[in-house]
């Protein structure tokens, strides 16, 4: 992590704080005084403000039920971001891991752990995620096997990863996908002729979500570990 986001980290400083403390050579690194912001602090380094030694406060990770109408950014624009569903503090600080569309409801991860949502986001990690989907038309009989074999979506040169299908009923399906491509599951059913009329993230790798809509609770350590 970056020296000046450590010391914000680690104490009630602002960045813009961070950075004149740095300046007027009050930190230390592992003994010596540093003068780059960008200083590169690792997990066995020892950092001291004015001889203090600094300790970060523990990473946060929450779940939250995204209700219709909200977005996933940290500032509201058209939409409210969901952000403002957290009354925790320092919300600044968060970012969401994994995007869902204004109109999607459901599962989403918050969190300041930029490595932790890296890994969970990056397209080798294949993580699982479980959409429920309503549709506006019955499901072909063929679409499980179309979107086994992965699809063309239009716009691509590349086949989707294989995905799930699941049909509870004609209208009703859980989709299972192991990437998150731009609007993936409304651009697959559009690709297969038919057009989704409501999409809900109920479970990402093995978490489910258990919070009503609106709500968010944080993950226990076994909970993060296990999306690690
Ligand atoms: N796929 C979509 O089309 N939209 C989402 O919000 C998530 C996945």
């Amino acid at each position: 992590m970056r020296l000046d986001k450590f010391i914000c980290k680690s104490t009630e400083y602002a960045l813009i704080e961070a950075l004149e403390l740095i300046e007027n050579r009050l930190l230390m690194v592992n003994g010596s005084v540093v003068l780059e912001a960008s200083h590169q602090v690792h997990k066995n380094s020892v950092v001291a403000l004015d001889g203090k030694i600094l300790t970060p406060r523990p990473s946060r990770y929450f779940m939250l039920n995204k209700p219709v109408d909200t977005i996933c950014s940290n500032v509201d624009e058209k939409y409210p971001s969901v952000l403002n569903f957290l009354d925790v503090e320092r919300v600044s600080e968060l970012h969401i891991a994994g995007r869902l569309d204004a109109d999607t409801t459901g599962l989403v991860l918050v969190t300041d752990d930029g490595h932790w949502s890296f890994n969970l986001t990056s397209p080798g990690n294949r993580c699982e995620k479980v959409y429920r989907v309503l549709l506006s038309r019955p499901i072909a009989p063929d679409a499980a096997q179309r979107f086994a074999e992965g699809i063309l979506l239009q716009g691509e040169a590349r086949l989707t990863h294989p995905a799930r299908l699941q049909i509870i009923d004609p209208y009703t399906v859980l989709l299972t996908l192991t990437e998150g491509r731009f609007h993936q599951v409304k651009r697959m059913f559009s690709g297969i002729g038919n057009r989704v009329k409501s999409l809900h993230r109920q479970q990402i790798g093995s978490l489910n979500l258990d919070v009503d809509e609106g709500h968010w609770r944080s993950l226990t350590p076994a909970e993060v570990d296990a999306l690690s």
